[in-house]
């Protein structure tokens, strides 16, 4: 019987064939310990061999995924070799074996068991935890020469069910033989729903208990777009969804073949379309999909990658590559954005993270601001590959002039050091601020003095504007940015902007959306940032439709006073002005 289960849609696309259900992450192996004495210098050994064998494994993962033109995708593997190869994670290992007389294995699965266990009262070392079990997993492989899944060498083509999948299982996925995955638990912004973004791997998590109920081998259909998975799909919506994967194909190629065409309205007015990126080698999308440049570099994931804090060198190597690649292209690079649902490990600076409320806490600019030495390498390595191109920075998660004007004086300061040193960098580049904190967006007048430009970031912007969790999916119904007060909000910074010749561009996930595309235009938005595969479609958009349409459209929805009824006029407009079905 034909069963659909919904849960969050992480990277778009149908993927149609018969379930491969990776075996629980957490099943244990039993106690089991050494007889003898003797045994240990052998069973030593076979931890050694063991870790060797892992080391190597993940090295060639990592040459495989670099000469993927995916060096970021990289560096979480070299993480995981740091990891392996700490040497106080060896000494638990050893010191089970050698004084508990356990053997390899369960030394192995109880150090690991001891070691996740601790990560996960530290919420903020969450995501660490799939790498670590990706790590254990590997090492028991190595030990116990057991046939572990190997998503890498598939026999056939299949979609993939489990539990959870660390960011290393899908980064090393056959991607001939591997059409999608589905997993039980997961959120759009962990590792492993950006590698299955930038590998285009259709993906829904936070399935429930979908890898427990379903049998190996039955057939799945699995909708990245929308978020479903249905199992023992009827022949009707087999061919239903054929039909769908076919279509989102070719519409796929249509738009693509068409995405280095500007944005113009019909009635002549030019749109400047960009791309959202979290790591360098994103750049090659962001030129494949016709961007007008890098609206949004999320830098997170230089943190997070990263074993400690990375150097000034660390961040140049990837800032200056950007903006090599980009050829001109302005590229906007966001500084240091962590904290709340951007988790990562700073070694000496978990105290961040004990915070009870972090969505309101010392996070963003706060934090670069206590941490001076941390945010100067990041702004001298902004500035330094400001030579390169046209860069901007943005300053994340401001709320206050104050802020704004701090750290303007540390670039200015950083600038003149620069500048002694003989280091080039571009006097001229512009800082601009991200409007998302609502005491930001409501007084956005008293930031025109202050700030080059301004991005709108919806995402947080409707998060702290209705008090809604934008992670928490209990409450996901409830994230609206097509709220009355999100719009009304928009409305203000735009118009506000504007009439003080400060130049706005919206980098939230509404951006992309085509639902609000024509509506963002007529508020008089000229610069939308959007992740790279949007792109095409978001310019197809502007280029079907007329500036005085859109005017119309965002003066219609103005006056309406409930999500829904902006949702249904914004729904009606696109179906009438665009043929779009939404
Ligand atoms: C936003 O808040 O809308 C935004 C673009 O930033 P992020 O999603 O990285 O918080
Ligand atoms: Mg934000």
């Amino acid at each position: 019987m034909e069963t659909i289960i919904k849960g969050i849609p992480v990277s778009q696309g149908v993927a149609i064939g018969p379930a491969y259900v990776l075996g629980s992450v957490e099943s244990k192996l039993p106690p089991s310990y050494l007889s003898d004495e003797e045994m240990i210098p052998g069973e030593v050994e076979r931890f050694q061999q063991a870790v060797g064998t892992a080391q190597a494994e993940i090295e060639e993962l990592k040459s495989r995924v670099q000469s993927e033109a995916m060096q970021d995708v990289g560096s979480i593997f070299e993480a995981h070799i740091l990891i392996l190869s700490d040497p106080s994670l060896h000494n638990e290992v050893l010191r089970r074996i050698q004084r508990n007389r356990m053997t390899a294995e369960y030394a192995v699965q109880c150090t690991f068991g001891e070691y996740v266990r601790g990560l996960k009262g530290k919420p903020f070392l969450n995501p660490r935890i799939n790498d670590i079990q990706d790590i254990e997993r590997r090492l028991l492989k190595a030990i116990l020469g057991r046939h572990y899944e190997e998503l890498h060498s598939l026999a056939r083509e299949v979609v993939v069910i489990a539990h959870d999948l660390t960011p290393s299982q899908t980064a090393g996925m056959d991607r001939e033989r591997i059409l999608g995955f589905a997993t039980d638990i997961g959120g759009t912004t962990g590792h492993t729903a950006i590698v299955a973004r930038a590998r285009e791997l259709p993906a829904v998590v936070g399935l429930g208990s979908v890898s427990d109920t379903i049998q190996p081998g039955t057939e799945v259909i699995l909708d990245g777009s929308r978020g479903i998975l249905i199992i023992q799909p009827t022949e009707s919506t087999r061919e239903t969804y054929e039909k769908v994967r076919s279509d989102f194909h070719k519409f796929g190629a249509e738009l693509l073949a068409e995405a280095s065409q500007p944005a113009v309205t019909l009635d002549g007015c030019r749109v400047h379309v960009q791309g959202n990126i979290e790591f360098p080698h994103e750049s090659e999308s962001v030129l494949k999909n016709g961007a007008d440049g890098i609206g949004l570099y999320r830098t997170e994931f230089i943190y997070i990658d990263n074993q400690g804090v990375p150097d000034e060198e660390t961040h140049f190597a990837a800032y200056s590559r950007v903006v090599k690649a980009l050829g001109g292209r302005p590229v906007t690079i966001r500084t240091l954005d962590l904290g709340s649902d951007k988790a990562f490990q700073l070694q000496d600076h978990d105290r961040l993270y004990l915070e009870k409320n972090p969505g309101l806490g010392l996070r963003a600019v706060r934090y670069c601001l206590a941490n001076p030495d941390i945010f100067r390498a990041q702004i001298r390595a902004i500035c330094r590959a400001s030579a390169f191109g046209e860069v901007k920075m943005i300053i994340p998660m401001v709320s206050s002039r104050e802020e704004v004007q701090k750290v303007m004086r540390m670039v200015r300061s950083i600038q003149e050091r620069l500048a002694d040193e003989g280091i080039p960098y571009d006097p001229h580049m512009k800082v601009g601020i991200m409007v998302e904190v609502p005491s930001v967006a409501i007084t956005i007048d008293q930031f025109c003095d202050i700030s080059e430009y301004f991005s709108i970031g919806t995402n947080d912007l409707t998060q702290y504007l209705l008090a809604v969790d934008r992670t928490n999916e209990q409450v996901a119904h409830i994230f609206r940015p097509d709220h009355p007060s999100v719009l009304r909000v928009l409305k203000y910074v735009i118009e506000t902007a504007k009439a003080n010749h400060v130049p706005v561009s919206l980098c939230g996930e509404m951006a992309g959306d085509p639902l609000f595309v024509l509506y963002l235009l007529g508020l008089g938005l000229r610069t939308f940032s959007v992740s790279p595969p949007q792109i095409p479609e978001v310019k197809k958009i502007i280029r079907s439709a007329s500036l005085t349409a859109a005017e119309k459209v965002a003066d219609d929805v103005a006056s309406l006073s409930s999500a829904r009824d902006v949702r249904n006029c914004l729904r009606a407009a696109a179906q009438d002005l665009l043929g779009l079905k939404i």
